[in-house]
């Protein structure tokens, strides 16, 4: 079986299934279609080509078509910084404690200056960097794990010294295992008088979060992040987790990673932080994130510096994109521009197409009930057909047939099996699909059901004709 890219040139499909484009032109033109060699071909008519040439093909959408596997081997991998989230439950602490942890890297840091709010920021110690996640909370974190964007390697589990284990702590350390991330817990607020270290140790045993020093797998520190207490410890000790976790990526490789946080900006355009997971980023890049696409006109660190490339575990501000993607959206650098343009129209279209399929489309079951309501006075139709001479036969049937209640409209025609390109249409023009000795080819069968379109399949024209009567006066048999 060859795979042929959906929307394959003439030419293009000639040589994929070692034919002369010539004859592919001349079996085109006996199915009444004049195409040239650089034209695209429907689905339909690669599988129609095909057949009649005796060759198995299988069309295949740019989302399987540029499906990628990673392999890197161990000499590719160099090692990385981690990516820390920090949860914890309300008030205990996070946003002061991301506030310090800021104010620590940055006062250790080389350039220092203003931190920007892009989702993320950069500290180093001791010359090496950590990345945190900006966002903290639950849902932000859960919402991404929900789309596939595993970004986080350590979480920080905030728990204020005077208030001990609480619900969202007990739900961070779920959401935690959930996605096998090691937990490192700040107790914090270690400066307030009714701080209690010991008894957060304790409690949090019970949800099996146990510190090394009491044969457990989980660093603590204590921490004050109003004061600013033992922070520096806090940053060593992720690295000494990120340790042992040997955290590695391939930086040489076309760049890939996730969505973190998407806006429109004013008078920059849509604008996305993204997080590098492997690859380096760069200027001039191609990319795919999620259904928006472009060329990364500048990439802008967390200093609000402009950079020239971006690494693993770098988040960097992307500005170039058609369109604002959404946070857990993963992003992919393609070679080709063109590449990244297909993938991101069609995931665009596959979306609409999506959104519109909490309306269901029309059914010959509701034909009546729509004609009662008044809402119905056509019904389309998309007529396929193992020959011609049905199509016809249908056509001047239903000319004779009265129309004063309901049009019918064959909104279009064509010998073949019915395709996903049939289904699309039925979609964007609310009709039913009629098949004459034909089925569903390929996937267009769980499309339909996806995008609840009527497919009515028979063997002769009267069946057709009587259930289409039957619908009109409400009268079809349901189990038909
Ligand atoms: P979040 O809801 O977890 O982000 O918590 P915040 O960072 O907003 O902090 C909640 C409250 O606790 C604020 O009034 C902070 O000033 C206070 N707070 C945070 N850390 C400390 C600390 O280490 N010591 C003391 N005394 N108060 C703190």
């Amino acid at each position: 079986v060859v795979e042929i890219p959906q929307g394959a040139s003439v030419s293009k499909f000639a040589e994929l299934i070692s034919a002369q484009p010539n004859e592919v032109i001349k079996r085109l033109f006996m199915l009444g279609q004049v195409l040239t060699l650089t034209q695209s071909m429907s689905d339909e008519l690669i599988e129609l080509v095909a057949d009649d040439m005796g060759r198995k093909v299988r069309v295949v959408s740019p989302e399987e078509e540029f499906a990628v596997v990673y392999h890197d081997s161990d000499d590719d991998l160099k090692p990385r910084p981690p990516v820390v989230t920090v949860m914890g439950h309300v008030d205990h602490g996070k946003t002061s404690l991301l506030d310090a942890i800021r104010d620590t890297g940055v006062a250790q840091g080389e350039a220092g200056g203003i931190t920007q709010h892009i989702g993320a920021s950069v500290v180093s110690i001791d010359g090496r960097q950590i990345t945190f996640i900006d966002t903290p909370g639950h849902e932000a974190f859960t919402a991404m794990r929900a789309r596939g964007a595993q970004v986080t390697d350590i979480i920080v589990l905030v728990v204020a010294a005077d208030d001990g284990v609480m619900p969202q702590t007990i739900e961070a350390i779920n959401h935690a295992r959930a996605a096998g991330v090691p937990i490192v817990v700040a107790v914090n607020k270690i400066d307030k008088p009714g701080a209690n270290p010991d008894r957060v140790r304790q409690e949090l045993v019970s949800y099996e979060v146990v510190p090394e020093e009491w044969g457990g797998t989980n660093m603590f520190v204590e921490v004050s992040a109003k004061k600013r207490l033992h922070i520096d410890d806090l940053l060593e000790t992720i690295l000494l987790q990120a340790d042992v976790l040997e955290l590695r990526a391939n930086p040489d490789a076309l760049a890939s990673g996730f969505v973190i946080e998407a806006n429109l900006d004013k008078g920059r355009g849509p604008v996305a932080t993204v997080l590098i997971q492997r690859g380096t980023l760069k200027p001039g890049d191609s990319l795919v994130a999620g259904t928006s696409y472009g060329r990364v006109r500048a990439l802008v660190d967390p200093r609000g510096t402009h950079v020239d490339a971006a690494g693993p575990a770098d988040p960097v501000e992307i500005l170039g994109l058609n369109s604002v993607p959404v946070a857990g959206d993963e992003f992919r650098v393609f070679e080709d521009e063109r590449d990244a343009r297909k993938l991101a129209e069609e995931r665009a279209l596959r979306e609409r197409l999506a959104a519109q399929d909490a309306k269901s489309h029309m059914s010959l079951d509701d034909l009546f009930g729509r004609i009662e309501e008044g809402k119905q006075t056509d019904l389309n139709l998309i007529v396929k057909a193992d020959v011609q001479g049905s199509i016809e036969a249908l056509r001047d049937a239903f000319e004779k047939m009265d129309q004063s209640e309901v049009r019918i409209n064959i909104v279009h025609s064509a010998v073949g099996g019915i395709t996903e390109t049939d289904v699309t249409l039925a979609a964007a023009s609310d009709a039913i699909i009629i098949g004459f000795n034909v089925r569903p080819t390929g996937k267009s069968k769980q499309q339909a059901e996806k995008e609840k379109v009527d497919i009515r399949l028979y063997r002769v024209i009267y069946q057709a004709l009587e259930e289409i009567n039957a619908a009109r006066v409400g009268l079809l048999s349901p189990d038909i």
